[in-house]
């Protein structure tokens, strides 16, 4: 394991303890809720051509306080216990902050995928499922994966089969992962839900004025220049739903084979093709290659957003930003040493726990739409229709004025699932930035949006413990 991911659960726990400390809860109830409850490491052989392979993974479950847990599956050839563990504590912090009713949890799984053909990665992940069903560790009620770095809805459709095939007949299985495509009992709108979450936190915390001053920033969303590093799920729709929606130039971007710029703005959508294509951002045309791939970080931009994986912004590179607001899409980008230089240095961090929530936030949407087996929508879209049709006519008849055909389908429109699901993440980064806007204005101590965060999670998760009389 290198020193870079050792410190990643470093880091979130010195995190935790910097808000835990401003906070009044015993110490015995703060470390219940700082440790991991359980942890399930396996190794287990994987026919590859025609030898063996024996693979690592882990699933950890960080904390039981609610039930099922949650959590994505990562598969990359850096996944080791701790990082999977930090992952995972981030992410029952990440769902006490918006409201989202689990544990967290994560899974990993130490191997390459670009390093292994579709049927093999299939081979992968249907096994690992098979040790998590034998040892309890999934399941519509006790613990529900979902994507992460590396996995995608191809992977969670394997999980659903696997998973229904050993549990045949349990009437809510489909619930047992997110994350699935539309057609396997997933819902519209889950591939997007972290770049779209991250697009909705940056507009609501740009839209106060007043806080906007403070940061020495210019409200609003629009026009500002953004840097992308990770071209992935959560960066691409980071992107291309910043450009499209909040009029956002991105001026960069970094993958993995070097990193481009375009002062005039680059078309992500465009640019996502051309990867596709040439399994390479380099030449695309109009930009020019920096020489070395991780000058992204001294960019100067309004907003930096590494999107790819944890500790990219360490004590060694913190000095370079040249950005007014990095926004953590990734989980864990900055180190909590690159934080203080930061803070320093007046740059606004977004802290992950928050900003890519969102990705959790819609897969708790397809969980409810499993355990209810009905499409959002479908019970109310047509009279919704049929009610504003009514009234559209109404106001007609009492004006004596026509309404066009145009605006007569967009006043009279009901709501599909995707707009119901981009509705209730919106609502939900909304509520949930100014919750953490609440604690950073009154908690004068919580100097930083990470600390005011993990107050309001620690907070909740506390009051969860109370009510449930473990620590009267
Ligand atoms: P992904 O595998 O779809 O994409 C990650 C991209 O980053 C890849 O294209 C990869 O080539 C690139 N990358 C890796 N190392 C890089 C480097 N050094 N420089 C530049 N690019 C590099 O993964 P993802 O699902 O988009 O996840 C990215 C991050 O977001 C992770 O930290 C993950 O935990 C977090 N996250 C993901 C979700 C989700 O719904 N997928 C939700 C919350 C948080």
């Amino acid at each position: 394991m290198s020193e870079k991911q050792a410190s990643f659960y470093a880091s979130v726990e010195r995190n935790f303890d910097k808000a835990a400390a401003l906070t009044d809860h015993p110490k015995g109830l703060l470390e219940q809720i700082k440790v991991c409850n359980a942890i399930y490491q396996m190794n287990f052989p994987v026919k590859i051509g025609n030898s063996y392979q024996v693979i690592e993974a882990f699933r950890v479950q960080h904390s039981h306080h609610r039930l099922p847990t949650k959590g994505g599956i990562r598969f990359s050839h850096l996944v080791n216990k701790e990082e999977v563990m930090a992952l995972a504590s981030l992410m029952t912090y990440k769902c006490a902050l918006v409201d989202v009713p689990f544990g967290g949890a994560k899974g990993g799984v130490s191997v390459s995928p670009r390093k292994y053909t579709e049927e093999q990665l299939e081979k992968i992940t249907r096994r690992y499922t098979v040790e998590l069903v034998r040892k309890g560790f999934i399941g519509p009620g006790i613990d529900v994966p979902a994507p992460d770095y590396g996995t995608g809805s191809r992977e969670m459709a394997w999980i659903l089969d696997t998973y229904q095939q050993l549990k045949n007949g349990e009437l809510d299985s489909a619930a047992c992962v997110t994350g699935k495509p539309v057609n396997q009992n997933g819902i519209r709108g889950r591939t997007e839900a972290t770049g779209r979450g991250v697009f909705y936190g940056l507009k609501e915390m740009l839209s106060n004025e007043a806080d906007c001053k403070a940061w020495g920033l210019k409200p609003g969303i629009e026009g500002k220049t953004m840097v992308i590093q990770g071209l992935g799920n959560v960066g691409s729709y980071t992107g291309t739903i910043s450009i499209d929606e909040g009029d956002v130039k991105v001026i960069a971007v970094s993958e993995i084979e070097g990193t481009i710029v375009d002062e005039n703005g680059i078309d992500i959508h465009k640019l996502i093709k051309y990867r596709k294509d040439k399994k390479s951002i380099l030449g695309f045309p109009g930009t020019k290659t920096l020489p070395k791939r991780d000058n992204w970080v001294g960019i100067k931009c309004d907003i930096l957003v590494p999107a790819a994986l944890e500790s990219q912004i360490h004590k060694g590179n913190a000095k370079k930003v040249k950005a007014k607001i990095i926004a953590e899409a990734a989980n864990g980008p900055v180190t909590a040493e690159a934080e203080e230089i930061l803070l320093k240095k007046g740059v606004v961090v977004v802290p992950d726990m928050y900003l890519n929530a969102g990705g959790v936030t819609v897969s708790y949407f397809e969980w409810l739409k499993n355990l209810s087996h009905v499409r959002y929508g479908r019970i109310e879209k047509r009279f919704d229709e049929r009610a504003y049709t009514n009234l559209v006519g109404l106001v007609e008849k009492m004006t004596g004025k026509v309404v066009s055909n145009k605006e007569k389908e967009f006043l009279t429109r009901g709501a599909d699932e995707v707009d119901l699901v981009r509705s209730g993440l919106e609502e939900t980064m909304i509520t949930a930035y100014n919750q953490i806007r609440e604690v950073y204005r009154r908690k004068r101590k919580a100097k930083d949006l990470r600390t005011a965060a993990f107050i309001n999670a620690i907070n909740k998760v506390a009051s969860d413990y109370m009510t449930l009389g473990i620590f009267p």
